[in-house]
């Protein structure tokens, strides 16, 4: 990979959960997560609430500031080298929450302006860039800019705010469950519409979702994430083809599948997963995996190579290259 636009180095966050001195507990919720995303490609991000997602997002954009580790914009540490308003203008974020992401007191065309003015645009350029936006992603700003975010359908208010995002010319952009709350076919209306611009923009996508399925559709690789941690990442076909780690062969066999003869009848997932305040030593899937063996509770397992760009933290890929 040449310099990749973004990356992960060795993330940590964990937050306080209660307790005094040396009894204080912390919620693991990221821990060690690194990565590299490249120029115009998408990477889905899965595994079940709870699993540090939506923290990793937030770290990554730096609305969190991480315990340790860094994130890096085309080579340069962000809030070291570049500086964190350069950052925030090149890599934007589309949260799940439509409603709760769009100020109830603004139009639907002031919300999207109001992203350049700060940057420094003239009111009227940027009331002129809003309408394009609007109606780039598909709202008529004669009819829909004049509304207020109450006004809107969650599929319309979306829209508005991947356009609110788009107002800062954005290089990356980070959607947290970004369509989860959205029935079907309005989910798929907007997916198009996402691919649409990152075809049109050359758009880098963090794309994190708890749907294995939309994840397939629309992502280039995909990093799965258990216990706020990574437990496999590589490109979409081999990992949902050639799973190496028994947690993601997990989640695959628990999608639910149209063709009833392919109906899973067993939960191959069993119970929650384990308290982030108290992670499992070892494998933080050893409490849950099928293919447990001894090394597992011992020896957290490092990341193996299993294809050219595939890497799986599981000892039963012991056998193959290690990598970290
Ligand atoms: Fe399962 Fe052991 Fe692999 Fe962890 S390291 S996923 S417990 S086989």
């Amino acid at each position: 990979m040449s310099t990749p636009i973004l990356s992960a180095h060795n993330l940590v966050k964990h937050f306080k959960a209660g307790g005094f001195g040396a009894a204080r507990k912390f919620v693991r919720a990221v821990n060690d997560v690194s990565f590299e995303l490249a120029s115009g490609e998408t990477l889905g991000v899965v595994g079940e609430s709870g699993c540090g997602k939506s923290t990793m997002a937030r770290l990554l954009v730096q609305l969190l500031t991480p315990d340790s580790g860094e994130v890096h914009y085309q080579g340069k540490v962000v809030g070291r080298e570049l500086p964190l308003k350069a950052f925030r203008s090149k890599v934007q974020m589309v949260f799940q929450d439509s409603f709760a992401s769009l100020n109830p007191r603004m139009t639907m065309i002031d919300a999207v302006a109001f992203g350049p003015t700060v940057h420094g645009m003239s009111r009227s350029d940027a009331t002129r860039k809003a309408q394009d936006l609007l109606d780039r992603v598909g709202l008529d700003p004669s009819r829909f800019g004049g509304r207020y975010a109450h006004e809107l359908s969650g599929g319309q208010r979306q829209r508005v705010n991947i356009a609110r995002a788009l107002a800062f010319d954005p290089q990356v952009i980070v959607l947290d469950e970004a369509v989860s709350a959205l029935d079907k076919s309005v989910e798929a209306q907007v997916l198009n519409l996402l691919m649409d611009l990152r075809r049109e923009r050359g758009l880098t996508y963090v794309f994190i979702s708890h749907d294995l399925n939309v994840v397939r559709h629309i992502s280039d690789r995909v990093m799965v994430m258990y216990l706020g941690e990574v437990a496999e990442i590589g490109p979409v076909e081999s990992l949902y083809s050639a799973p190496c780690h028994p947690y993601t062969q997990a989640l695959l066999a628990a999608m639910p599948s149209l063709d009833p003869d392919r109906r899973t009848m067993e939960a191959p997932l069993a119970g929650d997963p384990p308290n982030p305040i108290d992670p499992p030593q070892g494998c933080r899937f050893h409490t849950r995996c099928s293919r447990v063996f001894a090394p597992c509770s011992a020896q957290a397992p490092a990341q193996h190579k299993v294809g050219k760009t595939h890497f799986a933290a599981c000892h039963l890929n012991s056998a193959k290259e290690h990598v970290a």
